[in-house]
């Protein structure tokens, strides 16, 4: 598919107009071009829904995980299974706010830190959908166990060295996380959250070139007080790219035990109560060139193929955590009465308990579908799809966590030690509440995912239509790349209000799933006509307006986890036994379809009248000058911060 072609650009000014903006929006936006995939081709079913292109027949049949690949996976989930119910208590790990050392060892002797490391370097060599049925299993019961495992290997030394170690990095340090020797990725600093431009940590390289020397701090580095060993991402010399100075990222593996590494401190959450997560000093580390990761400023690049596919980790364990809370609900409202009738009998309720099972649903299709892209092709380009499932899927799993705590009431709101105490039963949804609130922060937040999304959906027409307006380019430039897009547009545009005669597969479908298909079909064209008509409207603007971006991201959005729903419930209405488990199915996905359309047809009318501009400058004058009412009431002025208040330091 021609229009989903995304290559990097080496000069990202050529499509986007970058003159108008400041020094740092410039350097944040330079960085983050550099570091996009280079894939000349590819063909995205979320990618293409943007361009009016609706590539049915990636989903259908939906790739369900083959038999082998899944036996392979039993004996692994089933004993963690077993071992989590009998030995780990995860309440008693959030209270003590430690996960307990036997614990941490069995986890590696049974392979739970190499799950996807090959055999030759002493993993278990499970596929990536077998890695999110154990993330699935772990989400479902311990947000704390589930952090230690992920963010040693979706994010730490395992995942980058899969993806671009050397031979001799992938020797040196697989057989040693894969028998449980803890890894972290950091990242993030003081000054760098969502924008790597400001990363200040930095790395020389030493006189003879043989090393580099690093130097820096990395804040909430998460298993950083157990890990042997680190990613840092570092700052290196810059270099000169087509007449300009780049700035260069450079990823490092790098050993905490080597002189100069300080975990300065610990930090603690309003959830994960026992996160490993500190923040590094680093002093003069002496970094062997060898272990840099894919080669000298593409750190970047690592970090981000990295959290592609590390970040589809969030939504599978979100599926677990989802799944618990329908267990939960389930049992709660079948169980309580009030006003005469069980409350899962009262519509209000009713209509939460619904919503759950048909978004968790919907999250689990979205993960098994980008987790069968990955066990095709370890390099496959899952971007789109594994944002989207890691935006939707984390958003909808706060939702979900707070409508069970709507249901299970006052019971909710108490912790398991209290209701245990009183004699209850233990339901831990307050801990499942304050541990889910993190994840639609980190590993990419919301608001970053949505404009990643965003920047991935305008590319066709940035490449299209960019230069036109760019005014950074010359005049001849400018109207060769006119005629280009008037010749691209004229082709394409017409297509979008053309009918389709069917949609081919949707033909095995069962006629309600048929019917939601064809509707996002139509819906898929529509939403590139209105993406079409804003770029039309805003010109270059567009990549401002983020709310309204927003709300095209959310429709493609809703389109993928509609899609993967209907195809996934046909697969599994053909495999299951008896009638009356086909239609739950059929019943759950065409609920699942009737919501979220509703949900995109709000936003089809969000993106024509909407108060964006009047909340943008109701946003500035709150921000930028007192509204005395609104102060009115508070603690005139805050403590300051108590000396006892200064970091407490640890020792490495
Ligand atoms: C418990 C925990 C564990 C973590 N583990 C790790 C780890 O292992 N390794 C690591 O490197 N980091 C880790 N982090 C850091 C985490 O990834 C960051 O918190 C996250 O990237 C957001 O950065 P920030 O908190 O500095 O927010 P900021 O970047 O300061 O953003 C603040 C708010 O502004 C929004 N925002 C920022 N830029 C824009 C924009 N351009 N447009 C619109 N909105 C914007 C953000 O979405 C957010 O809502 C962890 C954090 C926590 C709390």
């Amino acid at each position: 598919m021609e229009t989903s072609k995304n290559a990097a650009h080496d000069n990202p000014e050529e499509v986007i107009d970058t003159s108008k903006m400041t020094a740092g929006q410039r350097a944040a936006l330079e960085m983050t071009e550099a570091a996009r995939d280079a894939v000349a081709e590819r063909a995205s079913f979320a990618g293409g829904l943007f361009m009016g292109e609706f590539g049915l027949d990636q989903l259908l049949p939906f790739p369900e995980q083959d038999r082998s690949d899944r036996a392979r996976g039993d004996e692994f989930v089933r004993g963690l299974e077993k071992f989590l119910g009998e030995r780990t208590d995860p309440d008693a790990i959030d209270r003590d706010g430690e996960i307990p050392d036997d614990v941490i060892a069995e986890l590696g002797r049974m392979g739970a830190f190499g799950i996807k490391v090959a055999p030759e370097y002493g993993g278990l060599g499970l596929s990536q959908t077998n890695y999110c049925r154990a993330a699935m299993l772990l989400g479902g019961w311990c947000g704390n166990l589930t952090a230690l495992i992920s963010a040693h290997q979706s994010i730490g030394v395992p995942q980058p060295l899969i993806l671009f170690g050397t031979e001799e990095q992938k020797r040196k340090y697989l057989p040693r996380v894969a028998k449980g020797e803890i890894s972290a990725f950091a990242l993030t600093e003081q000054g760098v959250g969502s924008d790597p431009a400001r990363m200040e940590t930095h790395a020389e390289p030493s006189a003879d070139g043989t090393h580099f020397i690093l130097n820096g701090e990395k804040l909430w580095c998460t298993n950083g007080t157990k890990a042997g060993m680190l990613v840092v991402m570092a700052k290196t010399p810059p270099k000169i790219i087509a007449g300009r100075e780049r700035r260069q990222v450079t990823a490092f593996i790098v050993e905490t035990n080597w002189p100069g590494v300080e975990i300065v401190t610990r930090c603690r959450f309003m959830g994960l109560k026992a996160l490993y997560n500190g923040v590094v000093r680093l002093h003069d580390v002496r970094v062997p060139r060898e272990n840099i990761i894919l080669g000298e400023g593409k750190g970047l690049k690592v970090a981000l193929s990295t959290l592609n596919t590390g970040r589809l980790t969030l939504p599978a364990a979100c599926t677990g955590l989802a799944k618990r809370c329908l267990e939960i609900v389930r049992k709660w409202a079948n169980e309580r009465e009030q006003w005469g009738a069980p409350i899962g009998k009262h519509a209000a309720i009713a209509d939460k308990v619904a919503r759950i099972a048909a978004n968790t649903f919907a999250m689990e299709a979205m993960t098994f579908y980008t987790a069968s892209l990955v066990d095709k092709d370890k390099k496959a380009d899952i971007r789109l799809e594994a944002a989207m499932a890691k935006l939707w899927g984390t958003e909808r799993a706060w939702e979900i966590v707070d409508a069970t705590m709507q249901i299970r009431g006052g019971r909710g709101y108490e912790t398991a030690d209290s209701l245990r105490a009183r004699g209850e039963e233990p339901v831990p949804v307050e801990r499942m509440m304050r541990d889910c609130r993190i994840n639609t922060i980190f590993e990419g937040s919301s608001e970053i995912m949505r404009l990643f999304l965003a920047r991935e959906a305008l590319d066709p027409h940035l490449k299209a239509g960019g230069p036109v307006l760019n005014s950074q380019l010359s005049l001849t430039e400018r109207a060769g790349a006119a005629l280009k897009a008037g010749l691209f547009y004229a082709k394409w545009y017409p297509r979008l209000w053309l009918p389709r005669l069917g949609l081919g597969g949707a033909a095995v479908l069962d006629p309600k799933l048929a019917r939601h298909l064809r509707w996002a079909e139509r819906a898929s064209r529509r939403l590139a006509r209105r993406l079409f008509h804003a770029m039309a409207r805003f010109g270059p603007k567009l990549e401002r307006e983020q709310v309204l971006l927003g709300r095209f991201v959310d429709i493609g959005t809703e389109l993928f986890a509609l899609t993967a729903t209907c195809t996934r419930a046909n697969g599994l209405m053909k495999d299951s036994g008896s009638r009356q488990e086909q239609e739950n199915v059929l019943q759950l996905a065409d609920y699942f379809c009737q919501i979220a359309r509703l949900r995109v047809e709000e936003l089809f009318r969000g993106v024509g009248h909407n108060a964006d501009a009047a909340g943008y400058h109701t946003a500035r004058m709150v921000l930028e000058g007192p509204v005395p009412t609104l102060n009115e009431g508070l603690m005139s002025h805050h403590a300051p911060l108590h000396p006892a208040h200064q970091p407490t330091r640890i020792a490495a």
